[in-house]
């Protein structure tokens, strides 16, 4: 499929009349064709004129359309074969492999999804019947189900220009729930962005959808981004990028004069404690995986372990020794973006001037553009908590080893620290008590809590939770990966008294979807 560097609104290709932007291969710092002028008010009005006109029919399609839809999406987005990967490594500098991995990943969120859909549980239908005799006063017949909450407003991530772009988790989710879907597309690989756009296009076409179920816009974040979250048709935002970004599409959702949901993914510095037990008994094995696990794709992942916590002494001073020996092997990676690979260097550049903190190893340098070279530092706990600007992300594969006198600066830490996406704990059985004191905390911390694991890596299923309390996202109650990040685009309706004639099929007595519903405080399938 040829690139044109056009928005689509809906079946139509566009081209825009404002500043454009232009792709840069960080690995080379050459710039790539075409230029995808910015859209403007004008574009905006268009994809969300369209957006709402098909909203009432898309959110009512049958569940098998729904599901059939998202499954040739997945189909269309394969079928753009090598030409998608291609010019994702060029716009990405990620490698073939992970770029293969995560297109992948893609299929299988929107065939998740799909399987969603057909099961019908995320309707969550409640049935309470009429009680017409209770005394002393009847009940009326109540029923609940959960509709769209209407077009929402996705913003793709830098750093999965696949999984979590155009035809991404925000997409497939919110697709998912019957909500038409607008796209500002991220200025770091729009021809990535125009291929699976276009992919998108043809499913909504070739299934018949209405025809403003997708449409994905260029142009900057401050300009067209702030447009579309402003546009009153907007009803949800979907974000993964940096804490201002986030914060600034806050800003603007919460300021109209209908407020309406952002479900922002920011920042996270994902501690990782490690217990005294473990650390004695497997420091080397931990270090080692820790350096993988840090190393990892540049550390381009908001998942990365950036932040150690350990007691002081033999078994720490053996880690850091073992992870500052596997950090000098690990070589120079491209960055995503010249920006991206600037902020990591003002980061790392910031720890090394800091009087408190001592640089305990480095990774391979590198002479060519947009290079991470990864990086471990130690401070000690009372001087880290004393210096917020210690906590901040370095997005990157960078870390900062936190020296504790005892286990109760563990939780002092643990307690000091911002809302996480994830923590995890290094433990041995001699360490499930000094964890047990620890996890409360946790819990009000992070979304998610591992056992001897390390955090990047996340699985799509149903109990995934990729969330946590704020910065990590806008939003502490939901997720952004999994099944359930389909419940950010819902809200419920309670129908009271309605005539069958005008029921919905999910609330109906004959229960012709086949649900399993709460039939007066009972689950049943009924
Ligand atoms: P970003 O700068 O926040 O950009 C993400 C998207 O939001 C882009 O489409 C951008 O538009 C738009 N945007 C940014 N600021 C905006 C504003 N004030 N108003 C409206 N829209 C706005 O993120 P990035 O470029 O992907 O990466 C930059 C930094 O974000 C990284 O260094 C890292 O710290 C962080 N990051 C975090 C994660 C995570 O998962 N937590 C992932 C990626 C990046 P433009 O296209 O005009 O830029």
């Amino acid at each position: 499929m040829q690139i044109k560097g056009q928005m689509l609104i809906g079946s139509t290709s566009v081209t825009g009349s404002n500043a454009p932007i232009q792709a840069v291969n960080p690995a080379t710092g050459e710039l790539l064709e075409p230029l995808y002028a910015g859209g403007g008010q004008d574009e905006v009005d268009q994809a969300c004129a369209l957006a709402a006109a098909a909203f009432d029919t898309y959110r009512e399609t049958a569940p098998e359309a729904r599901a059939a839809f998202l499954e040739e999406i997945a189909d269309q987005i394969l079928a753009l074969g090598d030409d998608l990967i291609v010019r994702a490594m060029a716009e990405s500098g990620l490698p073939r492999m992970r770029l293969e991995g995560e297109r992948g990943r893609t299929m299988g969120q929107l065939r998740m999804f799909a399987s969603v859909v057909r099961s019908g549980n995320y309707l969550d239908v409640r049935i309470d019947p009429a009680m017409p005799d209770r005394a002393p006063l009847p009940r009326a017949d109540l029923r609940l189900r959960n509709i769209a909450l209407g077009p929402v407003a996705v913003f793709g991530a830098s750093n999965f220009p696949l999984a979590f772009s155009v035809g991404g988790g925000d997409t497939a989710s919110a697709l998912a729930a019957g909500c038409p879907v607008i796209v500002k597309a991220h200025s770091a690989h729009p021809g990535t962005s125009e291929l699976v756009g276009r992919a998108i296009q043809a499913a909504v076409a070739k299934c018949g959808m209405p025809e403003g179920t997708f449409s994905m816009l260029f142009g900057s974040g401050r300009d067209v981004g702030a447009t579309l979250v402003a546009h009153p048709t907007i009803k949800a935002v979907g974000f993964t990028g940096s804490r201002a970004g986030g914060t600034a599409l806050m800003t603007i959702a919460a300021n109209r004069s209908e407020p309406i949901p952002v479900y922002a993914e920011m920042s996270s510095i994902n501690p990782v404690f490690l217990m005294p037990s473990a650390l004695a008994a497997r420091g080397e094995a931990i270090a080692k995986g820790f350096v993988g696990s840090l190393a990892m794709g540049a550390g381009q992942f908001c998942t990365n372990p950036g932040l150690v916590i350990a007691l002081e002494g033999e078994g720490l001073d053996n880690f850091l020794q073992v992870a500052a020996t596997e950090l000098e092997a690990v070589a120079a990676q491209t960055m995503l973006t010249p920006g991206i690979c600037d902020a990591y260097g003002k980061g790392v550049d910031r720890l090394k001037g800091h009087a408190k903190v001592t640089q305990v190893g480095e990774g391979q340098a590198s002479t060519d553009p947009n290079r991470c070279q990864a990086g471990l530092y130690v401070t000690n706990a009372a001087d880290f908590m004393d210096d917020e600007e210690l906590c901040e992300e370095i997005f990157g594969a960078s870390s900062l080893v936190i020296r504790c006198t005892d286990l109760d600066e563990f939780k002092a830490v643990a307690e000091s620290l911002e809302g996480q996406l994830t923590a995890t704990l290094h433990i041995d059985e001699g360490d499930y008590a000094a964890a047990r004191a620890l996890i409360p905390t946790l819990e009000r911390r992070a979304g998610r809590i591992l056992c001897n694991g390390f955090p990047t890596g996340v699985e799509v299923c149903h109990a995934m939770v990729h969330g946590g309390p704020f910065p990590a996202t806008s939003d502490a109650r939901t997720t952004s990966v999994g099944s359930a990040a389909i419940n950010r685009f819902l809200r419920p309706v309670c129908y009271q008294d309605f005539p069958a004639e005008l029921m919905a099929d999910a609330i109906q007595d004959s229960n012709p979807l086949g649900l399993r519903r709460l039939m007066d405080g009972n689950n049943e399938l009924a």
